[in-house]
C-alpha cells in the first residue's frame, strides 16, 4: 500500500478540555510530578539511575509502613502487581482463598483461574452484598474451612466505595497457614495502612489514584513470610513478573543491580517525585486530610438528600464514594451532563455498581473542600436537570 492511500489523520490535532479529574482514578498530577515527567532520560547503568531506584524503595517503605527489603515497583498498571502477588505466591496445586465484594477480587479469581488451567491452582470465594464488608468471624471460618496457601482481600474497594478492615487479617490467616494479599490499589495513600503491623504479606498499589501520578508503575511489597516461600519455590512465575529477577534489579538486598528490562525513566522519576511529596506533607496529615474532605463532601451531599450506596459510615471508603443514581436516570446520561455542563469527570459504576450508582473521587491533589463542594453542587444541579 502507498502512503497515499490513507491521508495523514487530522483528527490527530484535536484539542481537549481538560476536565476536573473526579472519577475513581486517574487523580490529577501534582504539578511537580508534570514537571519530573519532562525531565531528561539517563542512561540506566549509572549511579544516579540506581539511586533513584534506592529513592524509590525508601519513599516505599514509608508508604506501605514496612521494614521490608522486598518492596519495589513493577512496570505497569494496578494488574501488573496483581498478576505478580499472584502468580509469585501461589505455587501449582496450590489454594487461593479470595474474599470478594467487588470487581477487583474478581479479577484475582479470572488471574487466579486463568494460572489453574494449566498448573492447577484452585480458587475459593467467599462473599458479602457488595455494600458491606466481611466480619473477622467471616473470614476466620471461611479459612478453616478451605485452608488455603493464601488469601486475597481488596483493602479499599473502588466499584462498591467501601474500605475493609484488615488489622487483625494478617493475624487469623497464619493461624491458619495462608499468607495474606492486599490490593490497596485506590486506597494507599488516602486511608491508614500498615503493612507490618498488620501482617500483611503482599500488597500492590498504584499512582493514579492518591498517589496523584501517572498510571503505569506499580509499587509491591513483600513480607519475610512472603519472602521466604519465593526464595524457595519450586515454580516459575512469567518471566516478567518475577520478583526474584525484579528484586536484582531494584537492588533489594543491596548488592545487585543487574538488568532485567529497561524501565521508564519518566514513570520513576513520577513516582519519585510524588513519595517526595507525600513524605513531605507526612502520611497522617494526608490520611486526616483525605478523611476530612470525604466526610465533608457527605455532608454535602446528605444536605441535597443525595442517597450513598454504603449505608454504614464506617464502610466507607475516603477516596472514592458510590453515589445511588436515583430511579429513572441513565447514568451515561449522567455523566455526559456532569462533563459537558460542569467540566467535572465521574464515572459510572461498575461490576456490582453498573447501573446504580455514580463513582466519585475526591482524592489525590484533589482531596479538598473545595472540590468536594464543587461536586456535590455539580451532582445536585444534575440531578435537578435530568429529572425526567
Ligand atoms: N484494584 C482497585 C481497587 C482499583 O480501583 C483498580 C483500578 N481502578 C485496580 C485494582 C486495577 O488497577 P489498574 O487499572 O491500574 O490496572
Amino acid at each position: 500500500m502507498s502512503a497515499k492511500t490513507v491521508p495523514p489523520p487530522l483528527i490527530l490535532d484535536r484539542k481537549f478540555v481538560v476536565p476536573l479529574l473526579c472519577g475513581p482514578g486517574p487523580c490529577a498530577y501534582w504539578p511537580s510530578v508534570t514537571e519530573a515527567l519532562a525531565k531528561p532520560v539517563i542512561t540506566p547503568n549509572c549511579d544516579e539511575f540506581y539511586n533513584v531506584l534506592d529513592d524509590i524503595r525508601a519513599g516505599l517503605q514509608y508508604v506501605f509502613q514496612t521494614k521490608s527489603k522486598l518492596v519495589l515497583a513493577m512496570s505497569g498498571a494496578g494488574h501488573s502487581g496483581m498478576e505478580a502477588v499472584i502468580s509469585n505466591l501461589v505455587a501449582p496445586g496450590e489454594t487461593l482463598l479470595v474474599a470478594s465484594r467487588g470487581m477487583w477480587d474478581q479479577r484475582a479469581i479470572i488471574i487466579a483461574n486463568r494460572l489453574g488451567k494449566y498448573n492447577g491452582i484452585k480458587t475459593e470465594i467467599t462473599s458479602v452484598p457488595s455494600n458491606t464488608t466481611f466480619s473477622m468471624e467471616q473470614l476466620e471460618s471461611e479459612l478453616k474451612r478451605t485452608r488455603p496457601e493464601a488469601m486475597f482481600i481488596t483493602f479499599g474497594d473502588s466499584s462498591t466505595g467501601t474500605i475493609q478492615n484488615i488489622e487483625r487479617l494478617g493475624d487469623i490467616c497464619h493461624k491458619y497457614g495462608a499468607l495474606l494479599l492486599v490490593d490497596t490499589v485506590v486506597s494507599l495513600i488516602g486511608v491508614e495502612f500498615l503493612m507490618d503491623e498488620w501482617g500483611v504479606d503482599a500488597v500492590f498499589s498504584a499512582t493514579q489514584k492518591a498517589f496523584s501520578g501517572p498510571a503505569g508503575i506499580a509499587p509491591v511489597a513483600f513480607s519475610a513470610l512472603a519472602e521466604e516461600k519465593i526464595n524457595n519455590r519450586k515454580h516459575e512465575p512469567s518471566f516478567y513478573i518475577d520478583i526474584k529477577l525484579l528484586a536484582n534489579q531494584w537492588n533489594c538486598y543491596g548488592d545487585t543491580r543487574t538488568y532485567h528490562h529497561t524501565l521508564c525513566p519518566p514513570m520513576l522519576w513520577a513516582l519519585r517525585c510524588c513519595l517526595q511529596e507525600i513524605v513531605k506533607e507526612t502520611l497522617p496529615v494526608s490520611w486526616a486530610r483525605h478523611a476530612s474532605s470525604t466526610a465533608y463532601f457527605h455532608q454535602r451531599l446528605q444536605e441535597y438528600s443525595i442517597e450513598l450506596f454504603v449505608p454504614k459510615p464506617e464502610e466507607r471508603l475516603n477516596t472514592v464514594t458510590t453515589v445511588m443514581l436515583p430511579e429513572g436516570y441513565n447514568h451515561l446520561e449522567f455523566h455526559n451532563y456532569m462533563r459537558e455542563k460542569h467540566n467535572i469527570l465521574v464515572l459510572e459504576g461498575r461490576g456490582p455498581t453498573l447501573g446504580k450508582a455514580i463513582r466519585v473521587g475526591i482524592m489525590g491533589v484533589n482531596a479538598t473542600k473545595e472540590v468536594a463542594d464543587k461536586v456535590a453542587d455539580a451532582l445536585a444541579d444534575s440531578i435537578q436537570a435530568l429529572r425526567k
